[in-house]
């Protein structure tokens, strides 16, 4: 077999915590002691020689790649210290940039030298909204005085308007969010979409017949969330298994967080329109605001897991120093600590500080939001996706 080595993919690897991998020397332990790999495929050897071969193609098309949960075990038996699943991570983060759109957002999201850029991009667009909202209805530029913070919150935050059927902070927050979570989902379904292809022509598959949406709902995209909200893979590990700790609560979080929204949204939006009474913060012993809260601290308590055990990890030289891995800790702590402290501020009584509070968290949240596809967050979408193609390559539609 000729190799043509990418010498620039190996040189991405390097710098995203692949900088070990050439140490490898094929021993295969890390494939013996991978608890999620199977005698038929095994991994994580044949992508760190894939790897220091600079095979791209094959290994950002390998499902393999996407199905480790970048637990350890393999580095902490890897005798020499090449560090598989740190190189696997590293691939992951490649690929989330090969499958993306737009390229040059995803390009942004590689360095931490574009960190102000990151942060500026949000911070402007949301400043300029706040400017321009001044320009339209009762209020915009406005700091509230203490009575006006205690019966609104946050709700005038980019002013009020005498249309009744829909609240102007409303209409200026779902604006900004919605065009992000649009980026987000456009950029997310494309990206899916290659690695699909490029993951079926790569494996040769022969389709005897094509699923129907509802068949690869019911028997590939259901069984792999309801897979993933139980973490069945995750208690596998042995090495790093207080992991599961931290990112079980984030996920549980995420789920209350969406819930809450949601239910605000229709309240404010929908049952508001009939009753206008309901307008307005939610109380603080509603339901809905009590799974709000219980869902932000449980965020908080998992991302510091998750922070405490990254920072083990890298003492203990089984993980890098990364900004793939380190963005999203930073991007959800700042969500978590700013929406928790803009609702402190507000219960305390403190609408300046308060908004300025807000405003950074707004910044945070569109972060999310908009870097979603090309973060470490994007495995949300590809390894469920690499789960669905995992039970499609062995299922009957396929000969
Ligand atoms: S990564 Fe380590 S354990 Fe795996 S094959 Fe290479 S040397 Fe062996
Ligand atoms: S990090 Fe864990 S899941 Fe990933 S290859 Fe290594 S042992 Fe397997």
């Amino acid at each position: 077999m000729n190799v043509q080595p990418d010498l620039e993919f190996i040189r991405q690897l390097k710098t995203a915590g692949g900088d070990t991998l050439k140490k490898c020397f094929q021993c295969a332990t890390c494939s013996v002691a991978c608890p999620l790999s199977t005698d038929k495929k095994p991994f994580p050897r044949k992508e760190m020689i894939w790897a220091s071969w600079g095979l791209k193609d094959k290994l950002v098309t390998d499902p393999d790649v996407f199905l480790c949960h970048q637990c350890g075990d393999c580095t902490e038996k890897c005798p020499r210290g090449a560090k598989p699943g740190e190189t696997l991570g590293a691939i992951r983060a490649y690929a989330y940039q090969q499958f993306a759109w737009p390229q040059g957002l995803a390009k942004l999201t590689t360095s931490a030298k574009n960190l102000p850029v990151l942060i500026g991009l949000p911070a402007v667009v949301i400043l300029i909204m706040w400017l321009f909202s001044a320009l339209i209805g009762v209020s915009g530029l406005h700091i509230p005085n203490h009575e006006q913070f205690a019966e609104h919150g946050y709700q005038h935050f980019f002013g009020s308007w005498n249309f009744y059927w829909y609240g102007k902070n409303i209409a200026f927050i779902a604006l900004i969010m919605g065009v992000s979570a649009l980026i987000a989902i456009i950029s997310s379904w494309m990206g899916v979409t290659r690695m699909w292809k490029a993951m079926a022509a790569d494996a040769k598959i022969n389709a005897t017949y094509r699923p129907s949406v509802f068949q690869f709902i019911s028997r590939f995209l259901w069984p792999s969330i309801w897979e993933t909200l139980q973490h069945k893979r995750f208690k596998e590990c042995k090495t790093n298994s207080d992991r599961v700790s931290g990112h079980l609560p984030l996920v549980l979080a995420f789920i209350g967080l969406f819930l809450a929204t949601c239910w605000s949204l229709i309240k404010n939006d929908i049952l508001g329109l009939i009753w206008p009474s309901l307008h307005g913060p939610l109380w603080f012993w509603d339901p809905i605001k009590l799974i709000a809260n219980v869902a932000a601290i449980a965020m908080l308590y998992g991302i510091w897991v998750l922070w405490q055990n990254r920072r083990k990890m890298e003492a203990e030289g089984r993980a890098s120093n990364t900004f793939y891995d380190w963005f999203l800790i930073w991007e959800v702590a700042a969500v978590g600590i700013t929406g928790l402290l803009a609702e402190l501020l507000r219960w305390g009584g403190m609408p300046g500080l308060g908004y300025v509070v807000y405003y950074v968290h707004l910044i945070s949240v569109m972060m999310l939001f908009l870097y979603m596809p090309y973060t470490k967050f994007a495995h949300i979408v590809y390894r469920t996706l690499a789960m669905c193609f995992e039970r499609y390559r062995n299922s009957s539609f396929v000969q």
